[in-house]
């Protein structure tokens, strides 16, 4: 799904737990990031309405270390922030500089339905941060300022336009 569409505005059904359907489905998920390539991936993402996350920031080639985040919540947000370039699958060829909370706490099920806890900062504290908005419908052009959303919302829907031709 890439903006605009309406599915990624919506927010997304928490997860009653995790079963082997679910597992399968953050399995599919974590290919396609890796094919993207990506460091992150909501459900949303690929139309599915459910509040999962997968994540993986690591940088060295060959060593993956993935993060399977079900019902995945914010407890603590550190007032100090943090500004990377963001990007986003939703968002083609769009980056921009987005100013987060630097460090922050994250309640979630992970891959095997244990109740977890994680302290992130840096890079990973950003993208937990940005893909949980996915699930809250929240896109990190949503911090800009209205014209420079509007302008990368309509690069985008020209993008589109452009692609359908070309498939047409
Ligand atoms: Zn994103």
């Amino acid at each position: 799904m890439t903006e605009p569409d309406p599915i990624l505005r919506k927010k997304c059904e928490p997860l009653e737990g995790v079963n082997d359907h679910l597992r399968n489905l953050m399995n599919d998920m974590l290919e396609t990031m890796y094919e993207a390539p990506g460091i992150g991936l909501a459900a949303i993402q690929i139309g599915v309405l459910k509040r999962v996350v997968v994540i993986d920031v690591s940088k060295k080639e060959g060593e993956k270390s993935p993060l399977f985040l079900v019902n995945p919540e914010i407890v603590y947000k550190s007032n100090e922030t943090s500004t990377y370039e963001e990007g986003c699958l939703s968002l083609p060829g769009q980056f921009a500089e987005i100013e987060r909370p630097a460090e922050c706490k994250v309640e979630y099920l992970d891959f095997n339905g244990k109740k977890k806890q994680l302290d992130a900062k840096g890079l990973l504290s950003t993208c937990i941060q940005h893909e949980i908005d996915h699930l809250n419908g929240v896109l990190f052009i949503d911090y800009l300022s209205k014209l420079k959303k509007s302008m990368i919302i309509k690069k985008l829907k020209k993008q589109k336009q452009s692609v359908e031709r070309i498939v047409v």
